[in-house]
């Protein structure tokens, strides 16, 4: 019995160990960037993929299990923020920083600096 597993999250695209068994169907959460994920397949290793298909749903679930697992709150900007990523997703097909002018993979919310603790530095995200 496996009760560490390395599942690699295609949103912040770095693996994480997962605590636990997992099997086929289950619904887990990125410890790095709180994307919801399911488990796709677990043999020969595990494959996990994103599920939600109301990009709205996805970026708001995400955005709140990130600032669980990290401690943070969000400001006042909250919805217009959320309304930004939508409007990325809609745009160019994934949730850029819409604060960030580049849409690169290290700027998918919670981007890669966020990801590294920046808010503990600056107080707040970009
Ligand atoms: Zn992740």
């Amino acid at each position: 019995m496996k009760v560490k597993n390395k599942i690699y999250c295609e949103v912040c695209r770095i693996s994480f160990i997962y605590k636990g068994e997992v099997e086929a169907g289950q619904e887990i959460v990125c410890t790095v960037c709180g994307a919801e994920l399911k488990i796709a397949e677990t043999e020969p290793e595990i494959k996990a993929s994103r599920y939600i298909e109301d990009p709205e749903t996805e970026i708001r679930r995400r955005a709140e299990n990130f600032a669980g697992l990290r401690n943070y709150t969000f400001n006042e900007d909250k919805e217009l923020v959320l309304e930004g990523l939508v409007g990325k997703h809609k745009m160019y097909g994934d949730f850029y920083c819409p604060c960030r002018f580049d849409n690169i993979p290290e700027n998918v919310c919670p981007c890669l600096a966020t990801r590294m603790n920046e808010v503990r530095k600056l107080g707040h995200c970009y």
